[in-house]
């Protein structure tokens, strides 16, 4: 076993690096720290005890390699574990987590997805972020897909979305069938440069693509996992299901940049769900089958 390396705080350094929060998700804060390509990402999901999110980490890391990695056609994003001493971080996790009871804390270190350049926010909804550079020379999709695959009469992306008063128009289960679905996703669809669409139209066409990928492992696997609706008890929480509530819950970025017309897909978000989740699910569930059912909110 290789030694683990501690990364600590430099006392010698005449350097100030500065430690910000870039991101601050529920159970997660990502951090950047000295490296702009890189940025550590801390679970915060337990607030009362560092070890506890610690713990946890680790269970993480090891389903992501094992579990979820394999299973996505090397479109995970690049991510390890690493140990950064709590003093280090301690500023900020003070902030979170009550009692911080180890003398490190696990990281996941993550390559930083957001783009130097493609910084001007056109789109923000809750399934979609689109940013663009000056002159529209890079542009950034952030999106979730959630549950691409659907096996009821109506589609559950469209109807949670109404259940929630979103007044989302398009769909990615529509845009998998249909690549011209993206002239409803995207707003000012006319501005954003002809070459991009070319591309990322021939990617949606594409058998392999982010979303084709999402879909048949969602699939696959609803096949075998019990459905949320016959839940009773955490037991019945089996590790099909949990795979499956993984899928539904990704984030994929895809950039695309005018210098040689090239398109870069990642997929991030890839944790574990802890079983205690099931009552929310259960919850959700209920409420979107006593609500008003919608096959697509859009119909182009
Ligand atoms: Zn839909």
């Amino acid at each position: 076993m290789p030694a683990v390396k501690v990364i600590e705080n430099d006392a010698s350094s005449k350097n100030v690096v500065t430690m910000r929060i870039v991101g601050r998700g529920g159970a997660n804060v990502l951090i950047e720290f000295g490296h702009p390509n890189w940025l550590w990402r801390c679970c915060v999901r337990w607030p009362h005890l560092l070890s506890a999110n610690n713990a946890y980490t680790i269970d993480n890391i090891h389903y992501i390699k094992n579990n979820v990695e394999p299973l996505l056609h090397g479109l995970l994003c690049p991510m390890e574990l690493i140990d950064v001493s709590t003093d280090i971080l301690r500023p900020i996790l003070d902030t979170f987590i009550s009692e911080l009871d180890d003398e490190v804390v696990k990281v996941i270190k993550i390559k930083n997805l957001a783009s130097k350049v493609a910084t001007n926010l056109i789109q923000n909804d809750h399934l979609l972020k689109s940013y663009c550079s000056q002159n529209f020379q890079t542009i950034l999709l952030e999106l979730k897909p959630k549950w691409i695959y659907y096996d009821t009469n109506y589609c559950r992306n469209c109807t949670h979305n109404a259940l929630k008063g979103r007044k989302t128009e398009y769909c990615y289960n529509q845009l998998l069938m249909n690549s011209l679905h993206l002239e409803t996703m995207l707003i000012d669809y006319e501005r954003y440069p002809v070459e991009f669409k070319v591309t990322i139209l021939e990617y949606l066409r594409n058998a392999s693509n982010v979303f084709r990928v999402l879909y048949e492992l969602q699939k696959k696997l609803s096949e075998n996992a019990i459905p949320i609706k016959n839940l009773r008890s955490i037991r019945d929480i089996k590790d099909e299901l949990l795979l499956l509530m993984t899928l539904r819950d990704v984030t994929c970025f895809i950039e695309w940049n005018n210098a040689g017309n090239t398109l870069s897909v990642h997929i991030v978000d890839v944790d574990l769900k802890p079983k205690k989740k099931w009552t929310h699910w259960t919850k959700t569930q209920r409420r979107i089958e006593s609500g008003k059912k919608v096959l697509h909110t859009s119909n182009k």
